[in-house]
């Protein structure tokens, strides 16, 4: 079976990914546990997880597998001699690219920084086969003005988003509830968009794993 790799660093939103598959952004502000995530998601250390924010301007994508090949059985059996096997792989995507952008929101980061990163955010954003992005926010941490400007540009191009909250292990339980409504409620998402995750204890990821498969299915990218 196909397993989780890197495919490659990009200066430019514009690259073409052979072979076509589904594609999902995953976006956040600096230090906000991206890679850590991403690592937790594929169960493997697969993005480097950065002492130094911000450092990063290409687009990092990865390619990973969805989950087993289904079969399933097509229905035109009527011409097909008794006993064959109908049994066939279902055309579902077997894998999709995640396309890691760099953390945004890095005080010291300069104008040419800035103005590299937007390029390449909105020129993911608008590639043809994205299914959506998953935005990573510091469960403790109130939006950012940066956060308010991305959840701009996503209501913008009706972006789907789910908000995976990061971090919950700082939080008592108790506390994680509260802070999921109310960042729901200051980002306008609905209930079912936010997945509350830690990295360190693994709480969400297999949730968040399932609200990805969820996705990337509805759309039919
Ligand atoms: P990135 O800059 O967004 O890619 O974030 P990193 O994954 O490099 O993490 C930034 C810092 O947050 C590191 O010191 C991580 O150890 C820490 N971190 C990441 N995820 C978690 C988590 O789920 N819980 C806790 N307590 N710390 C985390």
């Amino acid at each position: 079976m196909l397993r989780p790799h890197f495919v490659g660093s990009f200066p430019r939103a514009d690259v073409s990914l052979d072979p076509p598959l589904p594609e999902l952004a995953l976006i956040g502000r600096s230090n906000v546990g991206k890679s850590s995530l991403l690592n937790a998601l594929v169960s493997q250390r697969i993005a480097r997880v950065s002492r130094t924010p911000g450092k990063t301007r290409m687009l990092n994508v990865y390619e990973i597998p969805l989950g087993r090949r289904e079969r399933g059985e097509v229905r035109d059996g009527a011409h097909r001699p008794p006993g064959v096997d109908r049994s066939v792989p279902l055309p579902s995507p077997l894998s999709l690219y995640l396309l890691d952008l760099p953390g945004y929101g890095y005080a010291k980061a300069s104008k040419t920084d800035r103005a590299a990163f937007q390029r390449l955010l909105v020129g993911c954003l608008d590639r043809a086969r994205l299914a959506g992005v998953v935005w990573l926010l510091d469960i403790r941490r109130a939006p950012s003005e940066d956060d308010g400007a991305m959840q701009d540009l996503f209501a913008a191009r009706q972006t789907r988003v789910l908000a995976a909250l990061t971090k919950s292990d700082k939080l008592p339980q108790g506390e994680r509830r509260r802070r999921e409504r109310a960042l729901a409620a200051a980002l306008r998402l609905d209930a079912d968009q936010a997945v509350v995750t830690s990295a360190r204890t693994g709480e969400g990821v297999a949730e968040l794993r399932d609200a990805i498969g969820a996705l990337i299915g509805s759309t039919g990218a």
